[in-house]
């Protein structure tokens, strides 16, 4: 119950801001529906009792004329963030003008017939159409209806009548007050869940990039891994008219030298390959992944049809393996761990062509092993055994 009638909103903080956007927003219907409410009224009037200036009728031109005014102001002002405090004052001071407005008719009905509807009408409006903080509450609702209790008191002639209009106000307020709390509840609840769902929403997103970015990268050497280098190509096949080289290598006799040195001294030495590997790649604007197994790939898009450029890169890339001297005292072919590359080169444009592009390489990588190993060969320059 404590929760339930003093739930308080922050002036400055989002949750403020955005009841005063709803507020604002309900403000604009309740304004247009009693626009045309009082230009109804003020119709009748006029077919019932002509241009006459009765007190109705100057009623209904001041709630039509401020009505028309405030709609006015509301249409125009902008929901900016800056506005927030204005919009809500002003709706807030409306919706007491209104009140009071409902309750002067009141006062001035128990003059010729006693009825209070007018009064409970708005307060109803008032209830249902802002949404507030208790304190609000009782300064918009609580004030009226002292002054208007008074007021009838000294209209009503009739002391029974009198005390029927206040049981019955006095039921309403209760309800009124009850409706009134349960709305803001709702409304704060709302925007609580809706604060909940985008923070974790953004969890979320965050925790999908790092998967994404997990799921494309090789856990042992931490380069990207085959999924990460489609990827990668699939990005760069967007763009047309490239150029692009793909370069493939293969650690030699590596199966020996995990069966000289053991596995995990294997996995240590795929390791400090790949760094290497990532140096050059990095200093070339190249982009490099784990293949499989012992076999790593780089690729290079570029605009121009010269492809020395790329075979300088892979002589590079093997001199660098070479002589990190990684002793391989098991290897038939050096002492230390060397690498053969294939290079191939191709105008790219679909995933076919990747295809053909990285089976290209793959011979040229073949051509190398054949060749010795420790070397690099291109596709071009293979001839192809039938
Ligand atoms: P070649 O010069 O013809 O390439 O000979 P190779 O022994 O390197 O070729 P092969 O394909 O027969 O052997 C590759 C070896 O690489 C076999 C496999 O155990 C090893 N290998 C592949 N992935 C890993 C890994 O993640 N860690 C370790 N330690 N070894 C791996
Ligand atoms: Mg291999
Ligand atoms: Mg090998």
């Amino acid at each position: 119950m404590q929760s339930l009638l003093f739930l308080q909103t922050k002036p400055g903080c989002s949750f403020f801001s955005q009841l005063t956007i709803d507020n604002v927003n309900r403000a604009k219907i309740s304004l247009i529906i009693v626009i045309i409410f009082e230009v109804a009224l003020l119709i009748r009037n006029i077919f019932e009792h002509g241009l006459s200036l009765h007190y109705y009728v100057i009623f209904y031109i001041v709630l039509l004329t401020v009505s028309v005014v405030s709609l006015t102001l509301l249409w125009w002002m902008p929901n900016k963030e800056q506005h927030i405090r204005f919009l809500d004052r002003f709706i807030f001071s409306y919706y007491v003008f209104f009140i009071f407005w409902g309750g002067a008719l009141t006062v001035l009905d128990q003059l010729s017939y006693g009825q209070v509807t007018a009064y409970l009408s708005n307060v109803l409006v008032g209830v249902l159409m802002y949404h507030c903080s208790m304190r609000k509450f009782m300064v918009m609702q609580f004030i009226p209806l002292v002054i208007i209790s008074f007021a009838m008191y000294e209209a009503q002639a009739n002391e029974d009548i009198f005390l029927g209009h206040m049981i019955n106000i006095t039921v309403f307020m209760v309800f009124a007050t009850i409706g009134s709390r349960f709305l803001y509840n709702v409304a704060a609840q709302n925007h609580m869940q809706r604060e909940l769902l985008s923070e974790t929403n953004e969890e979320l997103e965050a925790l999908n990039t790092e998967l994404a970015y997990l799921s494309m990268r090789d856990e042992l050497t931490t380069l990207a891994n085959r999924r990460g280098l489609y990827h990668y190509m699939d990005q760069h096949l967007q763009v047309e008219n490239q150029q692009v080289s793909a370069v493939i290598l293969d650690i030699d006799a590596f199966k020996h030298y995990n069966d000289f040195y053991g596995h995990l001294e294997g996995d240590h030495a795929l390791r400090m390959v790949a760094k290497i590997l990532q140096q050059q790649a990095g200093a070339e604007k190249t982009f490099v992944a784990r293949y499989s197994g012992e076999e790593f790939m780089f690729v290079r898009f570029h605009h121009d049809d010269d492809n020395t450029t790329i075979k300088a890169f892979a002589e590079q890339v093997r001199q660098a393996v070479f002589e990190a001297q990684i002793p391989h005292a098991a290897s038939p072919f050096e002492a230390v761990l060397s690498v053969s590359l294939g290079v191939s080169h191709s105008h790219i444009a679909t995933e076919v062509n990747m295809t053909q592009l990285f089976k290209e390489a793959d011979e040229a990588l073949y051509e190398a092993k054949r060749s010795g190993r420790n070397c690099v060969r291109y596709y071009e320059e293979v001839t192809i055994e039938i």
